[in-house]
């Protein structure tokens, strides 16, 4: 049975977050620093996935004990896709959310869909797995509301921007708590089949 399971991240939110979702299981979800981890490996990966295994798997070598990570990013249809996996990288600090609209001026009501997208790897001494989960709306036309982070005041979900929603009303909804969800399934039936066939 897995008692314990290390994320690697030291992010307080994600933390929070994935401990919310998994509660039920009874796992006790450790930080990358609570786990004695010091690593940050190069997430030179192509998609979230590539970029999630990378993380789980630096730090599932550096602690031997089953790990998760989540790699996500925003998704906008009119350009190809992109930022995708480098939504982080994609401007300078605090000024994302003008680059994009500024890159989205042109672009018309019906073509401005966008999807933020999470995918969270799980790894250890048996198997590398991951999970995902989506979140659609479409860019609006300036920066709107103080919740969030990231590219939330221009994501919109109906008439209100992600930014602007509370975070129990985001958390229903995001990319991350999908995701989550669905690791939430794979640890339980893990959990059974263990108990069951040792
Ligand atoms: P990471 O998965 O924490 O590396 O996040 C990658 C980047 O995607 C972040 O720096 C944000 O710019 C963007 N991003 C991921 N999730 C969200 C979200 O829920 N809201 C806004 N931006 C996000």
């Amino acid at each position: 049975m897995i008692t314990k399971l290390v994320m690697a991240t030291n992010n307080a939110n994600k933390l929070r977050e994935a401990r919310e979702i998994l509660a039920p299981l009874g796992i006790e979800i450790l930080s990358q620093r609570e786990a004695g981890a010091n690593c940050d490996p190069d997430e030179n990966g192509s998609t979230f996935a590539e970029n999630a295994l990378i993380k789980a798997r630096a730090v599932y070598e550096a602690v031997k004990l089953p790990t998760i990570a989540d790699d996500s990013g925003l998704c906008v249809a009119a350009l190809d896709d992109r930022p995708g996996v480098y939504s982080a990288r994609y401007a300078p600090d605090g000024q994302h959310c003008a680059k994009l609209l500024e890159e989205m001026k042109d672009v018309p009501d019906d073509k401005r869909w966008a999807s933020f997208k999470c995918t969270i790897a799980y790894v250890d001494d048996r198997e590398a797995t991951t999970m995902s989960g989506a979140c659609i709306g479409h860019i609006g036309y300036e920066e709107r509301g103080t919740n969030g982070f990231g590219y939330d005041p221009v994501f919109m979900v109906g008439d209100r921007t992600m930014a602007e929603l509370t975070p129990e009303e985001k958390n229903k909804i995001s990319h991350r708590a999908v995701a989550l969800k669905g690791l939430y399934e794979y640890l339980s039936k893990k959990q059974l089949d263990e108990k069951i066939y040792g």
